[in-house]
């Protein structure tokens, strides 16, 4: 019989050892984690213990210490390699100001394919606005995005993010800066895209919404992993201490 070829078994993140220090203050402390295709992996945790730059570190924002990561088994935190060239392979929705002010909403949603990607701006704008139309954003096609509202501005970010088939999305905390009454929308483009088989990793407070979106849970504590579990057992049945104290906070 033969070994599944490494394709198939191969996960689209991998990250072994990897270690992020500030001065003396270690911020990411030896995180090993994968990621499979069509996964949903919530990272939670406080304030400052590390969601963000770990989700900056794998989009090579930031520098690791020590350790690797590896996107579809090739080493991208090795300094040689073209950084770019791995951001164009990944998505990232941050908390706010994702969009180009100075930039019409399909302007921005086309940028990366048009620039990065090379599609002709004929096809990158018929895609565009195919995905405006899907968030019920096509009438603001050419608006700006000051015209649109928070949950609207990020949708859109959203949209641009996957716009070119990013292989991972990375999302920190997308909702956390709207108001209550937008975030419903947010996050229903957040479950479709994961319904449709997006690889996803997202940083995020919405404990409801990771209990039933995310395949997988990770829970960081001052740069550590405490508990890595699939979103059920994660809820329902954690088995560290630490990972019961935080849950308690949202009870
Ligand atoms: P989280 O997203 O979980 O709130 P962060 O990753 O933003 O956590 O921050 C983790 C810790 O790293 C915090 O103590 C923060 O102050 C520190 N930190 C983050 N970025 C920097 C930086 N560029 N320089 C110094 N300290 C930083
Ligand atoms: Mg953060």
């Amino acid at each position: 019989m033969n070994a599944p070829s490494a394709s198939v078994t191969e996960p689209v993140l991998r990250l072994r050892g990897v270690r992020r220090a500030f001065g003396d203050h270690v911020v990411l402390d030896g995180i090993d984690l994968d990621v499979a295709a069509h996964e949903v992996v919530a990272l939670v945790g406080a304030s400052g213990s590390g969601k963000s730059t770990l989700l900056r570190t794998i989009n090579l924002i930031e520098q690791v210490d020590d350790g690797e990561i590896l996107l579809r088994g090739e080493e991208v935190s090795d300094p040689r390699v073209d950084a770019d060239g791995v951001r164009a392979r990944i998505g990232v929705v941050f908390q706010h100001y994702n969009l180009f002010p100075h930039l019409s909403v399909l302007d921005n949603v086309t940028l990366a394919s048009r620039l990065v990607h090379r599609v002709p701006r004929a096809e990158a704008e018929r895609r565009g606005l195919e995905l405006l139309a899907s968030i019920g954003l096509a009438d603001f096609a050419r608006a700006f995005p000051d015209r649109l509202s928070g949950g609207q501005q990020q949708r859109a970010a959203i949209v641009r993010a996957i716009a070119t088939g990013p292989e991972l999305l990375l999302l920190d905390e997308v909702t956390s800066a709207l108001d209550p009454e937008l975030v419903g929308e947010v996050l229903a483009l957040v479950r479709s895209l994961a319904d449709g088989g997006t690889t996803i990793v997202m940083a995020t407070h919405e404990m409801a919404f990771a209990r039933e979106v995310a395949d997988r849970v990770v829970f960081l504590d001052a740069g550590r992993i405490i508990e890595d579990a699939p979103a059920r057992q994660f809820f329902e049945a954690p088995r560290e201490e630490r990972t019961r104290e935080f849950l308690a906070r949202f009870l």
